[in-house]
C-alpha cells in the first residue's frame, strides 16, 4: 500500500515544489511506482515535469469535487514508474466549492484510498497556505515533510504549521506523523546557513533528514526544459541530493 507524503510548509519559495518533483522522480527511477499529486492551483508541479496545464482537461479538482474518478485524472510520464494526478488554477474554486459537502477535508483521502494498493509512494505537493487544500493532503497523509529553506526567518511560521497538524491528527487523520524537516537551499559558504542548520537540529534532532539539498542553479534550471533533475543533469548536486534523501526515505529514515 502506498505510502503517502505531503509536501508541506505555508511559506512560499522554501523548495515545496523542487522536494516534491524531485523526491518523486528519484522515487520512480529507484522503480518505486510513484504518483506525483499537484495540490496547488499555480500548478508548478505539473509544468516541471513538462505538463502543459492550460492543455490539462480533468484536474484533482474534478477528483476534490467528486465528478471525475483518480484514474480518469491521471497522466503517464517520461519516467517509467512515474504518474502525475495534475491541477491548474480552477483549483483556486475548489476551497469555497467544498464548503458546505459533508467531510470537505477528508475527500482526497476517500479518492487516494480507491488506488492506494497499486502504488508505493504519492507525494503530494502542497499549496503555500493551510486552507482547506493543505488540509485536505495533511488529512490523506501518512506522514508530512516540511521543506525548509536555510535563511533567518526559517523557523518562523513553523509553530502554525506544527499547531495545524495536531489539529489534523486530533480531528482528523490521527495517525499523521511528522516525517521530517529538509534543509534548503542550503550554502556551505554562508555561516548562517551553518547557524540555522544547527538551531533547526538542536530543536528537531532526529526528525531532521540527513540528506540536505544544497542551494544548486540546476535545480532552479531543470523545471524550465520540464524535467526533474536527474534527467537534465543526473550528476549534479542538486539531482545526487535527492536521490539521497529518497534512498533514506526508502531505507525508512527520519520519515
Ligand atoms: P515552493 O514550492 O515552496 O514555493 P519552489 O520549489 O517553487 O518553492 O522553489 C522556489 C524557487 O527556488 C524556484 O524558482 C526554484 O527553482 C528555486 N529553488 C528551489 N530549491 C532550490 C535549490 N536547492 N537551489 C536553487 N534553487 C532552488
Ligand atoms: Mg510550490
Amino acid at each position: 500500500m502506498a505510502k503517502i507524503i505531503a509536501v508541506a510548509n505555508q511559506k512560499g519559495g522554501v523548495g515545496k515544489t523542487t522536494t516534491a518533483v524531485n523526491l518523486a522522480a528519484s522515487l520512480a527511477a529507484a522503480e518505486k511506482k510513484t504518483i506525483l499529486l499537484d495540490m496547488d492551483p499555480q500548478a508548478n508541479a505539473c509544468s516541471g515535469l513538462g505538463i502543459d496545464k492550460t492543455e490539462v482537461i480533468l484536474t484533482v479538482y474534478d477528483v476534490l469535487l467528486g465528478e471525475s474518478n483518480i484514474a480518469e485524472v491521471m497522466l503517464p510520464t517520461e519516467l517509467k514508474y512515474l504518474s502525475v494526478i495534475p491541477s491548474n488554477t480552477n483549483l483556486i474554486g475548489a476551497e469555497i466549492e467544498l464548503i458546505g459537502r459533508p467531510e470537505r477535508e477528508k475527500q482526497l483521502k476517500y479518492a487516494l484510498e480507491t488506488i492506494r494498493d497499486e502504488f508505493d509512494y504519492i507525494i503530494v505537493d502542497c499549496p503555500p497556505s493551510l486552507g482547506l487544500l493543505t488540509v485536505n493532503s495533511l488529512s490523506a497523509a501518512d506522514s508530512v515533510l516540511v521543506p525548509l529553506q536555510c535563511e533567518f526567518y526559517a523557523m518562523e511560521g513553523l509553530g502554525q504549521l506544527m499547531q495545524t497538524i495536531r489539529i489534523v491528527q486530533q480531528d482528523l487523520n490521527p495517525k499523521l506523523q511528522l516525517g521530517g524537516i529538509l534543509l534548503t537551499m542550503f550554502d556551505g559558504r554562508n555561516n548562517l546557513c551553518h547557524q540555522v542548520s544547527d538551531e533547526i537540529r538542536t530543536h528537531f534532532g532526529k526528525k531532521v533528514f540527513n540528506s540536505i539539498v544544497p542551494r544548486n542553479v540546476r535545480l532552479s534550471e531543470a523545471p524550465s526544459y520540464g524535467q526533474p533533475a536527474l534527467m537534465y543533469d543526473i550528476a549534479s548536486r542538486g539531482a545526487q541530493a535527492y536521490i539521497e534523501l529518497a534512498k533514506e526515505i526508502v531505507t525508512g529514515g527520519a520519515i
